[in-house]
């Protein structure tokens, strides 16, 4: 049986991911920065009800210490790492004017030095098995730019350049590393925008709707499929048309 660990994964996307593998056939490893995000959450039942195992791993994916050890226990518990989805990531926004130091550096942590602390030591896995997929939770901000998001825009650029590296060193390895990229996704990361932040950003949408988790989660299960065997380094945008 394949094995899929998606970080951040208790609740939105990461969540949704988690299903849609466990659909697919895969054992899921799901993690979290805190036992509370587990708390009054069915996500577990909804996976073991797919027929297939899940165990939770918690861990905070920016302390680099936590990471080994967790990839370390996955590996222990499942005996591969076939599917890595670097989905964990926060939000701090502010203008750059008023952005405070603490706020920058907590969002480079927590959304791009954990691709750092993952990739490294799940890749090391996957090119002991010779095959893997990595994929990366980018965003429409790390590509475009978005006003107070300095810091979380930073991050998802970065991890663009993180998916074409990891691509290039590991592809002979049959390791294949791509990214999504959303645009505004119904979730409670998204929920936190004002009324008024929400109207402006649909009347940009060319579909006038936010996306749902399930399509996030549909692409990043082709990216994990042998369909998508011959696909990497790519960045494919998930966002109803926000920019063409
Ligand atoms: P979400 O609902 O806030 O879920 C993110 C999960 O990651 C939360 O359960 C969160 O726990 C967890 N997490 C935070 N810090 C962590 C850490 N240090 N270690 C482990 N887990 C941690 O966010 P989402 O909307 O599903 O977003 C998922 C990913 O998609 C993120 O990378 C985000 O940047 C990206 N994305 C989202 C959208 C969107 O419209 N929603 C658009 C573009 C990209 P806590 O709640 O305890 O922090």
């Amino acid at each position: 049986m394949a094995t899929a660990l998606i970080t951040g994964s208790a609740r939105g996307i990461g969540a949704a991911i988690a299903l849609r593998l466990a659909k697919d056939g895969y054992d899921i490893a799901l993690n979290d920065i805190s036992e509370a995000m587990f708390e009054n959450n069915d996500i577990m039942d909804k996976i073991k009800a797919e027929g297939v195992q899940c165990e939770k791993f918690i861990c905070d994916v920016s302390n680099y210490a936590q990471v080994e050890e967790t990839v370390k226990a996955v590996k222990t518990r499942f005996g591969t790492i076939d599917v890595l989805v670097n989905n964990a990531g926060i939000t701090r926004d502010g203008l750059l004017a008023r952005m405070s130091e603490e706020q920058y550096d907590t969002v480079i942590a927590v959304n791009q030095k954990s691709v750092f602390n993952m990739s490294k030591f799940v890749g090391n896995v996957m090119m002991r098995q010779r095959s893997g997929r990595i994929i990366n939770l980018a965003s429409v901000a790390g590509l475009y730019g978005n006003p107070g998001q300095m810091n979380y825009s930073a991050t998802k650029a970065a991890i663009v350049g993180m998916t074409k590296t990891v691509a290039k060193e590991l592809g002979s390895r049959g390791v294949t590393c791509n990214a999504v990229a959303p645009g505004f996704i119904k979730t409670p990361m998204t929920d936190k925008l004002t009324d008024a932040q929400k109207e402006a950003m649909i009347n940009q949408i060319a579909m006038k709707r936010y996306g749902e988790v399930e399509e996030i989660a549909g692409v990043v299960s082709f990216l994990a499929s042998k369909d998508a065997s011959y696909v990497t380094g790519q960045v494919i945008e998930i966002s109803g048309g926000l920019m063409m």
